[in-house]
């Protein structure tokens, strides 16, 4: 396939071309709080298919649908349970998907041959801008090449998408940088599929209980046997080039471990961790040379270390490291969506210091 000659628009230019090229079944990059997707027209099968070919997407990873505030979702899906009327009154426009039946209109390709279509209404003035522009639901996965951390800058899209797909919409920096929450609304309760922002606890708040798939607490473990609820979730993701290792057990467990493993090598070694444990490690000596530090940011600001996560995965395949050692966080909160995209970056590695093993 010929190459396009890929178009940014920059942010305060007229959005008229990316809205037409959507309408017209073409793909758009565009941002949203979360990340920047790689949209397609929703309604149109070929469309959606040139997503799945651009990210090297397997065809049987269903995508999201997006929609912009006051567009009739009756059009798309057969029944809107009391409980998803809630919460999208709470949280939408908002970082949270929620799947429904979906209608004939919606092509297989779109959900992946599943009677379900996840839905979401992003809370960003651009992509709020572009949809409505364009008149049409937009399915978009995350703008990456497939296996890549989710893009939440425009140049992440550009480095994945440049030259595959004929526009780009800048939008500055995602101020979540996580993917939407995922909640299943087709069954008798909520089922959270891919942890986000929008936190059990929050959601919880609103309809009562909601439970987590158990692969959310695991890492790759997931054979194709088992089938997860969302095919999103077998596939191995975000994973640098080197060797990721996540650490758990106590502040000090990790700190001491870490300390003794630079000591013992002299390999190029990424570090993932909070600024807890970084000044556990580095208390007043500089960080070595061979030592390249993402520091996340504190546990007091779980949202401010899952703003950053990605942007660091990306780094380590640039300063060439071929070992990354993580720290665990835990399965509450926010910490929940970081660890789950953690454990899928190592794909599942986990040393649990405690148990000494
Ligand atoms: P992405 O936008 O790249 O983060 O991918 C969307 C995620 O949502 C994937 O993990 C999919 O497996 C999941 N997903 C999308 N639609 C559905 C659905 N109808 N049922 C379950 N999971 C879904
Ligand atoms: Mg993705």
């Amino acid at each position: 396939m010929k190459p396009y000659d890929t178009k940014v628009i920059r942010p305060g230019q007229s959005l008229e071309e990316a809205a037409r090229l959507l309408r017209e079944g073409q793909l758009v990059s565009f941002p949203t709080e979360t990340v920047y997707g790689l949209g397609a027209n929703a309604l149109i099968e070929d469309a959606v298919r040139a997503i799945f070919a651009a990210k090297g997407r397997p065809a049987d990873n269903p995508l999201i649908v997006h929609i912009w505030p006051g567009y009739d979702l009756d059009q798309i899906v057969e029944e809107i349970p009391d409980s998803a009327k809630k919460l999208m009154e709470a949280f939408w426009p908002g970082p949270l998907t929620m799947s429904f039946r979906k209608k004939d209109c919606i092509p297989d390709a779109t959900t992946a041959g599943l009677d379900t279509v996840g839905i979401r209404m992003p809370d960003h003035p651009v992509a709020q801008s572009l949809l409505r522009m364009s008149g049409v639901p937009v399915a978009a996965p995350s703008a990456n090449s497939s296996g890549r951390p989710s893009p939440t800058t425009a140049q992440h899209v550009w480095e994945d998408m440049k030259g595959k797909i004929p526009c780009i919409v800048d939008g500055g920096d995602c101020k979540v940088g996580l993917e939407s929450t995922f909640v299943d609304m087709t069954g008798p309760v909520p089922m959270i599929l891919r942890p986000g922002a929008i936190t059990r606890e929050m959601l919880e708040e609103v309809v009562g209980r909601v439970d987590v798939e158990p692969s959310v607490a695991k890492g790759l473990a997931i054979s194709d046997e088992e089938k997860p609820r969302s095919p999103g979730m077998k596939y191995r993701h975000y994973a640098p080039k080197g060797q990721m290792l996540l650490l758990d057990g106590t502040m000090e467990q990790k700190a001491a471990w870490i300390r003794k493993a630079l000591e013992e090598s002299d390999e190029k070694t990424g570090l993932l961790i909070s600024t807890e444990l970084k000044d556990m490690i580095f208390p007043s000596e500089p960080v070595p040379e061979a030592v390249h530090l993402e520091e996340l940011g504190s546990h007091q600001d779980p949202e401010e270390m899952a703003h950053r996560l990605f942007g660091a995965l990306r780094r380590f395949d640039e300063y060439r490291c071929t070992r990354i050692y993580g720290e665990a966080f835990s399965d509450t909160g926010v910490e929940m969506a970081l660890m789950n995209r953690m454990r899928r970056a190592a794909a599942g590695q986990i040393l649990h210091l405690q148990k000494g093993i």
